[in-house]
């Protein structure tokens, strides 16, 4: 039975789920290997997409873009991520960051910063995780110090997707000193050649090699004042907002390395035989299946009730949190079942199956470790 089916996703997101999955076949799942192996940032691939009208398309039309909903950009992420997680991390990434200048900035920065990206001619990042901290959003220490004419960053980023490849990212740096430790923080636009901007490559990962993070350092990086994004001081609260859409999608990122899990798990039991009969046979295997698609429609269900919340800013926190940690959490569940079906084959590493088991390492971490959202959750259900 078809895993992606569209009977959860509202009408209105159906039509580009399944241009996402007709992409997904032609150009996301046959290369996934190759983009693997040579841990080479997929230009091709991103500019298909971009061709193809689904990737920056959340941006509104009055800005150039498609204007997705978040329930179209979902429909997207389950698709892309079935066919590779790698790949559907870059070109889900290409306008990262860029919707709180949508939702915050001004016209000029939507002009000078949002149309290019919605017209697919930049791509934008977001960097707010620093080599010693990514889980305490109000304990970052890149500075940005007001001089004048604008603000002088100092301090470091790690993580942080597209640093090398993007045209310019949102930056989440520190502004204040008060007390109330998460009024102290503004969000910048920072152009990434500009003086005192360096990047490069963090070391090869074990999972999603054809998405590419860097490490930044600023070294007095000049940022005008009118790229200031939102108020001063705004920038945790923007942030936060951001995140519990962002959580929503990262869910959608568990549910499609699921499905490429029980997909490759049920073609495996089906073709293997032992003790004279094919594994499927054994009634342990079929219930190992069952187990897997229990976890997976459990936290679809889930994960599109708290699209729907989210859109209508209705609990949005506690909602995004609960979705992002089953989703995720579900995929890691469906790899180490798809492994142990497998048997010594799924150590085998250009299988399908392997690639996933590395791939779910990571939704657990992004976008808030799971510990970070078992902590939102409580406290959001109080
Ligand atoms: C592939 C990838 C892409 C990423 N892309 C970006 C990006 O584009 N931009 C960006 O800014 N960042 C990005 N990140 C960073 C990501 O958001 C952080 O890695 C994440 O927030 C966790 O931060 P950390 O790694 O510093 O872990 P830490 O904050 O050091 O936490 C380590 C562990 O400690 C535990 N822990 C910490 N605090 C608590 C607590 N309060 N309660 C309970 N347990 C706790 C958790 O188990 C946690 O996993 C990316 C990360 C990865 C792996």
């Amino acid at each position: 039975m078809e895993l992606l089916d569209d009977s959860v996703v509202p009408e209105r997101a159906r039509d580009v789920k399944r241009e996402a999955r007709e992409f997904a076949d032609e150009y996301i799942a046959p290369n996934a290997e190759s983009y693997y192996e040579s841990g080479e940032y997929p230009w091709e691939v991103l500019e298909a997409g971009m061709d193809a009208g689904l990737v920056a398309q959340d941006i509104g039309e009055e800005y150039g873009g498609k204007g997705f909903d978040l329930a179209q950009v979902l429909a997207i992420a389950e698709e892309f991520y079935r066919a590779d997680a790698g790949i559907a991390l870059t070109l889900q990434l290409a306008s990262f960051g860029a919707e709180m200048v949508e939702d915050y900035g001004t016209e000029e920065q939507k002009e000078e910063y949002l149309r290019p990206v919605a017209e697919n001619d930049q791509i934008s990042g977001l960097a707010v995780s620093e080599p010693q901290t990514g889980s305490d959003l109000a304990g970052m220490t890149t500075k940005a110090e007001k001089v004048e004419g604008g603000y002088e960053l100092t301090g470091e980023k790690y993580w942080v997707g597209n640093a090398v490849e993007a045209d310019w990212l949102t930056v989440y740096a520190k502004t204040g000193e008060s007390d109330d430790r998460y009024s102290n923080y503004t969000l910048f636009i920072v152009e990434t050649d500009s003086d005192g901007y360096e990047a490069e490559h963090i070391p090869e990962k074990m999972g999603m090699r054809a998405s590419k993070q860097g490490h930044i350092v600023f070294d007095d990086c000049f940022v005008p004042e009118e790229n200031v994004v939102g108020s001063e001081g705004g920038g945790f609260y923007v942030l936060a907002d951001f995140f519990n859409h962002g959580r929503v999608i990262v869910g959608g990122h568990g549910l499609g390395l699921a499905a490429a899990a029980i997909e490759e798990a049920e073609a495996f039991i089906d073709e293997r035989e032992a003790f004279g009969r094919t594994i499927d046979d054994f009634q342990a295997v079929q219930h190992t299946i069952s187990d897997m698609r229990i976890g997976f429609e459990s936290a679809r269900a889930l994960n599109w009730r708290a699209c729907e919340k989210v859109a209508n800013n209705e609990d949005a926190g506690y909602w995004a949190a609960l979705a992002k940690t089953k989703s995720t959490e579900v995929a890691t569940d469906c790899a180490e079942k798809g492994m142990k079906l497998h048997g010594g084959r799924s150590i085998l590493t250009d299988r399908r199956i392997a690639r996933v088991y590395r791939d779910v390492r990571i939704p657990v971490i992004y976008e808030g470790a799971n510990d970070i959202q078992r902590n939102l959750i409580y406290r959001q259900s109080r």
